[in-house]
């Protein structure tokens, strides 16, 4: 190679390295500017009349870049979009890498006329271009054109045009995927800024990394999040429940881990929270994210909803408190707590005495002010854990989860009663509001919800019984009178139907000869499982369940039917409750089982007892004196119990004043039993009623009455309750005994006290 020629390559080298060395810093913006003045510089110092460069894209080319030498006309418009058909000759060599130089455009063959007809226009006499080849791709092509003359491109210029268009190939690669990133990058962000889900990168140090856009809408800046610990923006309930389910994560990366996460609260930026929803992956490893990213969405509103329904389902709109599913929910749970923690459970069960007057009485809207009243009283006293709800109507439970010991129970029910003292005012009304509450206290392994809300509300129950505003607390013995009472309800009906109700009597005698003047007829009722039921018990059952005219029709059929065998100075006495007595049928029923049995009303007596007369003076009395116009003698039974007022008393249409034996038991020794039994005959006599000792039992007592002036008594001395065969056969009574023909048979002692008051007649 002569030194000339390597001088000039030397030379060449030289210029085009200081031509490119401006490309290896150059920004984007910077980039044209550098190729137009580099493809000036070299196409000047090869003389060329022009240098350009073209950029391939889809197929198709553009001449982005064009330099004339002086007099030569620029083309660069000529050459847009241009299809790279027109040129397919050139494609291939330089998709290898080769350079296509063409001498003589004119000499181009026929093959090519189309390249030609592209080229001759432009007055290209020869040209030369190499490729730019970006990992085998064609990503443009840098050229030279000679115009005025046609010329022989040198080895030399091809090196030197190769080696610019190298230089600018990575300068445009560089700037096409820098414009790739960066729109990539705006497009992610943009996509987070307006995304509305909420973003977040979590390194391995629990820190926020990256934290997106979306977070301003709820009032938390991004960039304040990012490097604080995610817990401290999550709800501390939450936080457990977000760590149970991530904890599970191993170690070692694992591809496309995703986790679904429960619902969780975050902090708003006005110290509120919003509940997300969302997934966490792990991407710890992938060299772009290297940590978890949580992607969540605002299901504020949702849950909002959701929380709405359910506090719906589960409290009473009235008066704002949990209703009966969420206290039994609640009693439930602390069923389970109480096996677990061996802590004790406890109920009071509240029902408001006499609610119903108020309602019927003065509007159901006073009535809901109440409650709402009551409720507000009874929530306010509780401690702090406890749960009152409202059972339903005019019930209140309180649950107790736990507690010291029964006297801490204690308290609470002292404050409850004492909250309801005051009166409750309402629709410019005062009320007096008191509750009858029943207390139940378990612990142990097995409780059961419904057993106790069950003993609670029998609790209740008895309270009622005993009188406003009382408190029962429920133990076992109770447990075993209410299954007994529930079983009673169930069979006594049965019993009824079937006439298994019998009646025994017991002889009423003359206190001072003990002539037997009359028999009590006393139902009895025997069940094979239940055994022998006391007719307080079973009395009480029927009128209950509908039964009790039914009842009574049977027990004065049978009394009645029993005199109508008896002589004519014998009387039949038949008890009756306040209902019996004043049920519409009662008097047509006597007067048509008399009339049935043609017995005299004379020989019949009705026996009320003083406590219920006291409950309803006006119509019994009315009843009794129905009764007595009738020609029925009346009596008013267990007398001394009643509290009975004497003014009440003097107008009471009543024959008989029976001295409850509870006087008579102490009436030979005891001086103020004496004077009381005393005072009593007095009264009776005053009042021109007979006296009638119940439950004499001894001789002692006897002759005490004898001295007290008594006239008629009763009692095991003279004779048990007995089946009517037995009282017939143990006394003069039947009508054929008959005073005249025999002497009467007094009342024998032995006799009586061996025949038990278990055995018994049927009464039909
Ligand atoms: P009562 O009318 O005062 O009946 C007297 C009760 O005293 C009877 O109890 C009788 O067995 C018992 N008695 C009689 N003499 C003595 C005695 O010397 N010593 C003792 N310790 N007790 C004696 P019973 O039969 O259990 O009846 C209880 C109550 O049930 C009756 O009290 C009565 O109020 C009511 N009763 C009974 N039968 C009927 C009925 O058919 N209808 C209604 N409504 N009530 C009835
Ligand atoms: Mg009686
Ligand atoms: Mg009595």
């Amino acid at each position: 190679m002569p030194s000339d020629s390597l001088a000039r390559i030397h030379a060449g080298q030289d210029f085009v390295r200081g031509i490119t060395s401006g490309f290896l810093h150059v920004d984007s913006d910077g980039l044209d500017e550098l190729i137009d003045d580099a493809l000036g510089r070299l196409g000047d110092h090869l003389a060329v009349d022009r240098a350009y460069l073209f950029l391939v894209e889809d197929e198709r080319l553009f001449n982005t870049h064009e330099w004339c030498a002086s007099g030569v006309a620029p083309e660069i418009d000529r050459n847009q979009d241009v299809s790279m058909d027109l040129v397919a000759a050139w494609i291939e060599p330089l998709r290898r890498g080769d350079p296509v130089a063409i001498d003589d455009v004119l000499a181009l063959p026929p093959s090519r006329a189309a390249e030609r007809a592209h080229l001759v226009p432009q007055g290209i006499r020869s040209l030369l271009v190499v490729p730019m080849l970006s990992f085998g791709d064609l990503v443009g092509l840098v050229g030279f054109d000679a115009v005025r003359t046609e010329r022989r491109f040198s080895r030399f210029e091809v090196g030197l045009l190769r080696s610019l268009a190298d230089v600018i190939t990575s300068a445009v690669v560089r700037r096409r995927s820098d414009a790739k990133a960066e729109l990539a990058e705006r497009r992610l962000a943009a996509l987070t800024r307006y995304a509305t889900d909420y973003i977040l990168i979590v390194d391995d140090d629990d820190l926020i990394r990256f934290a997106s856009g979306s977070w301003a809408s709820i009032g938390r800046s991004p960039a304040d999040l990012v490097d604080t610990p995610w817990r401290s923006h999550v709800h501390p309930d939450d936080v457990v429940e977000i760590e149970r389910l991530v904890e599970p994560i191993p170690e070692e990366w694992v591809a496309e881990h995703v986790v679904r996460l429960p619902d969780f609260r975050v902090r708003t930026g006005d110290g509120g929270w919003r509940w997300l929803s969302g997934s966490i992956s792990d991407v710890r490893h992938d060299g772009v994210v290297d940590g978890f990213v949580v992607n969540a969405h605002d299901v504020t509103d949702r849950r909002d909803v959701q929380d709405q329904l359910a506090h719906e389902a589960l409290h009473d709109p009235l008066t704002g408190l949990g209703n009966r599913a969420l206290l039994t929910e609640q009693l439930e749970r602390a069923c389970r707590r109480a096996g677990r923690d061996r802590t004790p459970v406890g109920i009071v069960f509240l029902d408001i005495d006499r609610f119903k007057l108020v309602n019927d009485g003065h509007g159901h809207a006073v009535g809901d002010e109440v409650l709402v009243e009551v409720g507000r009283r009874l929530a306010g006293v509780v401690r702090t854990d406890d749960v009152v709800a409202r059972f339903g109507g005019d019930e209140f439970v309180v649950l107790l989860d736990g507690f010291a010991d029964a006297d801490e129970v204690g308290r609470l029910v002292a404050r409850l009663e004492r909250a309801l003292d005051p009166p409750v005012d309402a629709a410019g009304n005062r009320y007096r509001v008191t509750a009858s509450m029943g207390v139940v206290l378990a612990a142990g392994d097995e409780l059961d919800p419904v057993a106790m809300l069950r003993d609670a509300d029998t609790a209740m129950y008895r309270a009622k019984e005993n009188g406003r505003g009382g408190v029962v607390v429920f133990d076992e013995t109770l447990r075993t009178k209410v299954l007994r009472r529930l079983s009673l309800v169930h069979r006594l009906p049965q019993a009824i139907e079937e006439n298994r109700i019998e009646l025994a009597f017991q002889p009423i005698v003359d206190v001072v000869s003990g002539d037997v003047l009359g028999a009590e007829a006393l139902a009895r009722w025997f069940d094979v499982e239940l055994g022998a039921v006391s007719p307080a018990e079973f009395i009480a059952i029927s009128e209950e369940t509908g039964h009790v005219v039914r009842m009574t029709e049977q027990v004065l059929d049978g009394a009645i039917a029993a005199a109508s065998r008896w002589a004519d100075h014998i009387r039949v006495a038949v008890n009756l409750s306040l209902s019996q007595l004043v049920a519409p049928p009662l008097l047509g029923l006597v007067e048509s089982t008399l009339a049935r049995h043609g017995v005299p009303a004379a020989r019949l007596c009705i026996e009320v007892t003083e406590s219920s007369l006291m409950h309803d003076p006006g119509d019994a009395a009315r009843v009794l004196g129905r009764l007595r116009a009738l020609g029925v003698h009346t009596a008013l039974d267990d007398f001394g119990t009643g509290y009975s007022s004497l003014s009440l008393l003097r107008e009471l249409p009543v024959d008989v004043l029976k001295i409850d034996r509870a006087f008579i038991r102490g009436v030979h020794h005891d001086e103020r039993d004496r004077r009381l039994v005393d005072a009593v005959i007095g009264l009776a006599r005053d009042f021109g009623m007979t006296a009638l000792a119940e439950g004499v039992e001894l001789p002692e007592q006897q002759r005490a009455l004898v001295d007290a002036g008594c006239t008629l008594a009763q009692g095991y001395l003279f004779g048990r309750p007995v089946p009517v065969r037995d009282l017939e056969a143990m006394v003069a009574i039947r009508a054929a005994d008959g005073q005249a023909d025999q002497p009467r048979k007094p009342a024998l002692r032995s006799q009586s006290a061996a025949t038990t008051s278990a055995s018994s007649s049927s009464m039909s």
